[in-house]
């Protein structure tokens, strides 16, 4: 029968669920506010395949001859809208024309964030854009797998995780499906977001109507988070500003599984990887405005393919790939658990979003001057 060993043994992808043949295994919230499964032994006929299924039980290694691009949309609309250059978009949009559907992590109208599947180019938006907090993946798995044997042409997203926890549930290659995954850093609690939502709504006074956690009219490096109200009130700030992007940035109150995350480096199981390219600066000048760079990693012919049929939509240069993810140590290593993490989600579950951000994550005084001083030099000394 399914049992968690430990908690950073389970990335809640939900394949033990989508399996289970009677239906007895549900994903019920800790107090951290994660997903983990819990089986109703009444109902289990002990078949073993969720212990089967269970993406840490079958590790499998991705491929390790790798091509890395550094890529920009030409639609700038859509780039501005992105995390990073706007790539996603195309990936989806092009599935969508070639009759196929896409998945891919979606607020609800409480901006709780949802696995959810989309066959109309007017409905890429909602895909569109990273949403720093894990995605609860319903049944993706099992109406992706229904889809896949009606012969439709699928592109799944999501985290690393996400993915093995697909191919795990799947069990066989389907020519029909590309897998596209992200350089994750990790994925916070669906608590502390709910918490910090909260938060904004009473400090706003007003429902939320709009958010967009990368702004980037100020530049892509320093992308702000935006909220709108429904009585017309706006909050923006810089995301070393703002106290949701600081705890998430801070490795406060990420999933206990991504301080040793299974599933990064080579042994990532999808097609096709997209990140922001940082370091593009350094590695390719020519390929930075400040607006988004994506990187684009190639692991296997069939992303290789989907990158082929996008490509007269984007500007792009081939680059060597220990370049590109010589930035971004995402792509093989995992965040370290800070000493004061327990403490902040303990807190954070007794008590409300400002309380536990200020015992925890807010800028001392003289950590503030610091800051004051740095920018002030920035500034003076800019060239
Ligand atoms: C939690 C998280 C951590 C990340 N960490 C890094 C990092 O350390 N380094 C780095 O270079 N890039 C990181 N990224 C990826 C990066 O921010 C962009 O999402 C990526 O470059 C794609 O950008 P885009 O402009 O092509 O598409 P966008 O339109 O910006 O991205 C959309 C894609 O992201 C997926 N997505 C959005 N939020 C989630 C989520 N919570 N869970 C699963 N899938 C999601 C959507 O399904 C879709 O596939 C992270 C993203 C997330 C969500």
């Amino acid at each position: 029968m399914l049992k968690v060993p430990s908690k950073n043994k389970c990335s809640g992808c939900s394949a033990c669920v989508s399996i289970c043949p009677v239906n007895c295994i549900k994903l019920v919230e800790d107090q951290e506010g994660f997903l983990y499964p819990k089986v109703d032994d009444q109902k289990c006929v002990k078949c073993g395949a969720c212990v089967k299924t269970c993406p840490y039980n079958n590790e499998q290694k991705g491929q390790t001859d790798k091509k890395a691009f550094a890529v920009i949309n030409k639609d700038q609309h859509e780039r501005m809208e992105s995390s990073s250059g706007g790539v996603f978009s195309l990936l989806a949009k092009d599935v969508i024309k070639k009759g196929g559907v896409v998945f891919g992590a979606c607020f609800n109208q409480d901006y709780k964030l949802e696995h959810m599947a989309i066959d109309s180019e007017k409905d890429v938006y909602k895909l569109r854009g990273a949403k720093y907090v894990q995605s609860d993946m319903n049944d993706a798995f099992n109406k992706a797998k229904e889809f896949l044997d009606n012969g439709r042409l699928v592109l799944f997203t999501g985290t690393p995780c996400q993915i093995a926890g697909l191919k795990g549930y799947l069990k066989k290659e389907y020519q029909n499906l590309i897998t596209q995954d992200i350089i994750c850093h990790g994925v916070p609690s669906p608590m502390v977001w709910r918490k910090y939502l909260n938060y904004r709504t009473m400090q706003s006074g007003a429902k939320i109507t709009k958010i967009s956690t990368r702004c980037k009219k100020d530049g892509w490096r320093r992308y702000s988070v935006a909220f709108t109200f429904e009585n017309g009130k706006e909050y923006e700030r810089q995301h070393d500003l703002d106290p949701y992007s600081r705890v998430f940035l801070k490795n406060l109150c990420l999933r206990p599984s991504c301080y040793s995350c299974n599933f990064n480096g080579d042994k990532r199981l999808a097609d096709i990887t997209l990140a922001d390219f940082w370091g593009i600066e350094k590695v390719q000048g020519e390929m930075d405005d400040d607006k988004g760079t994506s990187l684009v990693i190639i692991n296997t012919p069939k992303g290789e393919q989907a990158f082929n049929d996008i490509k007269e939509n984007v500007v792009y240069i081939k680059v060597p790939f220990e370049d590109s993810i010589k930035h971004n140590p995402s792509y093989h290593i995992s965040v370290v658990e800070p000493n004061n993490r327990t403490g902040f989600m303990q807190t954070i579950a007794q008590k409300d979003f400002s309380y536990a951000y200020d015992k925890y994550a807010k800028d001392s005084f003289g950590n503030k001057t610091k800051k004051l001083i740095k920018k002030i030099f920035r500034k003076l000394f800019r060239r």
